[in-house]
């Protein structure tokens, strides 16, 4: 092979003769279409951006390691977790949800812990978030959630009326909705906040014993969040500040880190549980269920190219490995079918080939061929079917989720388990948040939601006062509003209160 690492070269290796002048017929004279390298390059440039994810646009990546630190072999028999002192590289994706590709990253919004482990049984993603909770709990929603958080179709602008129109006629959202106002809605840097699965998974073990967990990675750098006013200046002073922050940390030698504790029911406990174990509106209180630490992350990498790692990852909640499998949460069920239909089609068929999305620790063996940009050796020779007798790849049984029952008629049900949605929100306002803390809740609220409508204004505080009257009556003195009218949209039912606000 040629060692023309200095030699400048058109995209199929030849050398470009000259970088400054087009080919022209004379002087200044027309360009001439036989400048073959110009076409190329202006071509490839039209070409350069790829489809915007349609939530999470606007992210920051690092690379990093996983190491065990307790024995959780008899929760699961997953091979990167089978030993204390294990260590599993990782990549995570840190990211905006609501925003564009170039918004701030100061923006009060959920923040995307999305993390890959390159285990060898094949690669393990987790898509968490900095929240424990979800704003819905059934994937049937998901598109109109969004909408409403993104532009309005007729003005192009974020409108306060489609969001809070959506959030008080969807009052399951409520425990997020207060999560998001809180302080932790604008958290300082990537690196100043936890990481949650939020959905509840399956661990099973050698034996075919399964537990229900979640994943709590904790900042070991202290949460921090930004006030209201600080989150503001932030957001014109350098929107790019928390991408920045993990570069230049990682870049320092200043690796953050994370402790990972995870909380682990029975499928007893889950049958008795108060609150649905499924539901991701819901938390499984600490009381309850004590979290242990079992692991630590920390990223000491910082990628090389942005668009080749970060902008390139592909991260799906349907990348298991054995010893891990899905609950029935419904809003995790969509998500195993979203993330990697939004990736076929924002990166193409191959996206897992790419280098940041394929394993590491272990090869692709199977029998998929062909599809665009398809740059691996395609198989090569071997055969392209199976079953065959030509020595090709096996599936091997002993990958399989232990067999689970399920029962049940086949309908639309909704959540039905006996737990209102208020109370979670309402302990976070009463018996975890500072005064300090409430008082920068409210105060985040009233002025975002005082830009919707005055009756949906209304609506939602009365959604507030359901979590707590001391929440409620206090968003509704700030917004300026009759708090006994507030009261009483609180008494009614859900239909009634949309009736009585209705436009
Ligand atoms: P605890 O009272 O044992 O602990 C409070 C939890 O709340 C801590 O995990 C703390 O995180 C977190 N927290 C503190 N301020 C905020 C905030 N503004 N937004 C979100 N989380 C915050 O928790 P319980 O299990 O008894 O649950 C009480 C309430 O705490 C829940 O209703 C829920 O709203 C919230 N919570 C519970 C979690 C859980 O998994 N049980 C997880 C996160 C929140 P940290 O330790 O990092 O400071």
């Amino acid at each position: 092979m040629s060692d023309n690492k200095d030699t400048y070269t058109t995209g199929f290796g030849a050398p470009v003769d000259d970088d400054q002048n087009s080919k022209t017929a004379g002087s200044p004279g027309p360009v001439l279409m036989q400048d073959v390298h110009l076409l190329e390059k202006l071509g490839h440039f039209n070409r350069e951006r790829i489809p915007e994810r349609v939530v999470h646009a606007k992210g920051a990546g690092a690379h990093g390691y996983f190491e065990v630190t307790a024995d959780v072999t008899k929760y699961t028999k997953a091979k990167f977790l089978s030993e204390v002192g294990k260590k599993t590289d990782v990549f995570i994706r840190f990211s905006t949800v609501g925003g564009e590709k170039g918004s701030a990253d100061a923006e009060r919004d959920p923040r995307g812990f999305a993390l890959k482990f390159y285990t060898e049984e094949g690669n393990y993603d987790m898509t968490g978030n900095n929240t424990p909770v979800f704003f819905i709990r059934d994937p049937l929603k998901f598109p109109d959630f969004i909408h409403t958080q993104k532009r309005n179709p007729e003005t192009n602008l974020k409108d306060a009326d489609m969001f809070w129109d959506f959030l008080s006629l969807t009052p399951e959202s409520i425990h997020q909705v207060t999560i998001l106002f809180s302080d932790r809605g604008t958290p300082r840097t990537f690196r100043n906040m936890n990481g949650y699965s939020s959905h509840t998974y399956k661990w099973y073990n050698e034996k075919g014993e399964y537990y229900w967990v979640k994943y709590h990675f904790k900042t070991e750098q202290h949460i921090q969040n930004f006030a209201r006013d600080d989150a503001t200046k932030m957001k014109g002073e350098d929107p790019d500040h928390a991408t920045r922050d993990l570069f230049d940390a990682i870049a320092r030698g200043d690796f953050p880190s994370w402790r990972l504790e995870m909380q682990i029911m029975t499928p007893e406990q889950a049958k008795e549980y108060r609150f649905d174990p499924f539901d991701v509106t819901k938390v499984w209180f600490h009381a309850d269920f004590p979290p242990m630490t079992i692991g630590r992350m920390v990223l000491d990498k910082n990628p090389e190219n942005y668009f080749a790692e970060v902008e390139q990852a592909a991260f799906s909640p349907a990348n298991f490995v054995p010893g891990i499998a899905a609950s029935p949460d419904k809003m995790l069920q969509g998500r195993l079918f979203a993330y990697h239909d939004t990736h076929l089609h924002r990166l193409g068929p191959n996206y897992h080939l790419l280098p940041i999305n394929s394993p590491k620790a272990t090869k692709v063996n199977y029998y998929q061929r062909d599809g665009a940009m398809n740059f691996s050796d395609n198989g090569g020779g071997a055969p392209n079917y199976y079953p065959n007798s030509f020595g090709g790849p096996e599936p091997q049984p002993g990958a399989a989720e232990p067999p689970f029952e399920v029962e049940g008629t086949a309908d639309r049900h909704p959540y039905t388990h006996p737990n209102d949605d208020f109370f979670q929100a309402g302990e976070l306002y009463r018996r975890v948040m500072t005064d300090e803390d409430r008082t920068n809740l409210v105060g985040n609220i009233t002025t975002h939601l005082v830009k919707a409508e005055k009756r949906i204004q209304l609506r939602q505080s009365a959604v507030f006062y359901k979590a707590d009257p001391e929440y409620g009556s206090r968003v509704a003195e700030g917004l300026g509003l009759d708090v006994k009218e507030v009261e009483q949209l609180a008494a009614m039912s859900q239909e009634e209160r949309a009736k009585a606000t209705a436009g």
